[in-house]
């Protein structure tokens, strides 16, 4: 089981709390968006689970596993970034299977990991091509490639798509997508944008202030939105 249960999780830094008490179910298998504007607490939230971040008090559960204290390494997730770093030195292949390496995991392994992940990806062609060579789309299905082959319990994407452009990231929405209906991941994607946050998920967080303001499927939200607040993000064009 994959379900990730946040109880009270609060967050300061220093004297000043940006996470107030939060309390979250997400199941198995689940496409959660967590959305809201700038400053609003959602990498806050999306560290603490990937445990970048130290939990100042609450709770946090993957699976029956309680996680606060223990490193990113041993929680069994993977997380995807906006500013993905490939290494310029490597080829495709290598990006996809060094984080593997790093961890002793045998050469035929990760070779059959990289390879299935790069079908999922549609990167077969390209695997032994370096980042330079590749097409913005292209080196962000790498950095999705690096988090597929560690078979992660959960993934975690923090505005994998604000750098890319706007043909490209609606595109990629659907992609995400698609992923995530072959490989039923459970999933907690990070947004500011409404849009996205609307076509891609299965339930909605809205957050505000280092709140939850809202939790509900996209079509709840947008008939039944729980305040002001809700109803003029959700409804304000993007
Ligand atoms: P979001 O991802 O929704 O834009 P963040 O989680 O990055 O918001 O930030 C939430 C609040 O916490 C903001 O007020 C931000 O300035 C503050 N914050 C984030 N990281 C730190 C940090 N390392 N030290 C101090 N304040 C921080
Ligand atoms: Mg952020």
């Amino acid at each position: 089981m994959a379900e990730v249960t946040i109880r009270a999780l609060k967050k300061s830094y220093g004297g000043l709390q940006v996470v107030h008490g939060l309390d979250l179910d997400i199941t198995d298998g689940e496409f959660v968006v967590l959305v809201g504007p700038s400053g609003c607490g959602k990498s806050t939230l999306l560290r603490m689970i990937a445990g970048l971040e130290e939990v100042t008090s609450g709770d946090i559960r993957i699976g029956e596993r309680r996680v606060n204290n223990l490193p990113p390494s041993e929680r069994d997730i993977a997380m995807v970034f906006q500013n993905y770093a490939l290494y310029p030195h490597k080829t495709v292949a290598a990006n996809m299977g060094f984080a593997l390496k790093m961890r002793g995991m045998d050469k035929a392994e990760i070779d059959s990991r990289v390879k299935r992940a790069a079908e999922v990806l549609g990167l077969t062609p390209y695997l032994d091509r370096y980042p330079r060579a590749l097409s913005g789309g292209q080196r962000q299905r790498v950095a999705m490639g690096r988090a597929i082959v560690r078979d992660p319990q959960v993934f975690l994407f923090d505005e994998p798509l604000s750098n890319l452009d706007a043909k490209l990231r609606v595109q990629m929405r659907t992609e995400i997508r698609e992923l995530h209906q072959r490989l039923k991941t459970t999933t907690v994607y990070v947004t500011h944008d409404q849009i996205e946050a609307m076509t891609m998920a299965d339930k909605i967080v809205v957050m505000q202030g280092g709140r939850i303001e809202q939790v509900g499927a996209p079509l709840e939200l947008y008939d039944r939105p729980a305040n002001t607040f809700v109803a003029s993000f959700i409804g304000s064009p993007s």
